[in-house]
């Protein structure tokens, strides 16, 4: 992820307001995207697939993706990829890590090249480290699967709930991702406090996207805000059982849920 100053927001809406096709925007998306700046700008497959066939991007990513942030001239990219690395191996890590910043050069001549209103675009800051997806998870009291999440399951000790889709990304250049499975709209499926647990360790919680899931169902937890309410609630199981000298195994999960209710970190 890299950060750009000097987007001229007002020549790229003028331009996709004209060729709405470069966003896939049907009538009420031109409309709506008239009415309302976007958060989020996925699209240019074209300019960025013909880029890469000309090898004058080093990469495979399938379109331009960015966002806005609260300053009107500065985005954040989200289009580097680097595939097939062992993030455990220390070595292999740091050669991803500066692959991915040889490529924010190339991303970043690119969209000046080749998308209205990145002309005057600078960089300005890169993430501190390459992101990574996804590595090692605990095997706890309970595992996550993709039929858990597809069907919007409820669990009695639920201590956070999602609606975010599988989102597996392609782990090699000959494969394609895995992005299309959601839920029915409108629904969440829970989860359950056992999955912070690790089976085989006491006096320990875990959280983010290393809690205890399928690969399939750990491409829908692994995401920002479900990570933070995993941290809220193994924070908040931590306190309740420091409180009552009690390992976190045997918490009371009545309480907790209702603790996190009353935080509004969970709805009842
Ligand atoms: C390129 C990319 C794009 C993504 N885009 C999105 C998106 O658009 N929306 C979304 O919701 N999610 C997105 N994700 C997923 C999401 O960012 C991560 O899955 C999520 O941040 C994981 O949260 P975490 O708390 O498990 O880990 P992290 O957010 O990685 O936090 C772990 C923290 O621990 C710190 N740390 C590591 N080792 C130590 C140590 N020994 N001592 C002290 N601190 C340490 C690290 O510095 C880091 O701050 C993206 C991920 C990537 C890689």
């Amino acid at each position: 992820m890299f950060k750009l100053s000097g987007w001229d927001k007002a020549a790229f809406t003028a331009y996709v307001l004209q060729h709405p096709e470069v966003l896939r925007l049907g009538s009420e998306g031109v409309a709506a995207y008239a009415r309302e700046p976007l958060v989020a700008v996925c699209g240019f497959v074209d300019s960025l697939q013909s880029s890469i066939a000309r090898g004058q991007l080093p990469l495979r990513r399938e379109h331009v993706l960015f966002f806005n942030t609260q300053r009107p001239d500065e985005v954040i990219v989200n289009m580097s990829r680097v595939m097939q690395v062992d993030v455990l191996d220390p070595w292999a890590l740091s050669s991803a890590e500066t692959l991915a910043r040889e490529q924010i050069f190339a991303i970043l001549d690119f969209l000046r090249r080749d998308v209205p209103g990145f002309s005057g675009a600078n960089l300005i800051s890169s993430g501190a480290r390459v992101g990574i997806r996804e590595s090692r998870r605990i095997v706890g009291d309970y595992m996550l699967t993709a039929r858990d999440v597809l069907s919007a399951a409820r669990f009695p000790d639920a201590i956070a709930r999602s609606a975010y889709p599988i989102d597996i990304h392609a782990l090699a250049p000959d494969q394609a991702g895995d992005y299309d499975r959601g839920l029915p709209a409108g629904q969440a499926y829970d989860i359950p406090y056992r999955c912070l647990l690790p089976q085989k360790v006491d006096g320990l919680l875990v959280a983010g996207r290393c809690i205890s899931t399928t690969v399939e169902a750990h491409a829908s937890t692994r995401v920002s805000p479900t990570c933070m309410a995993f941290g809220q609630a193994a924070g908040t199981a931590a306190a309740l059982a420091a409180r009552k000298g009690l390992p976190p195994r045997q918490v009371d999960i009545d309480e907790l849920r209702q603790v996190l209710v009353r935080q509004g970190a969970l709805l009842s």
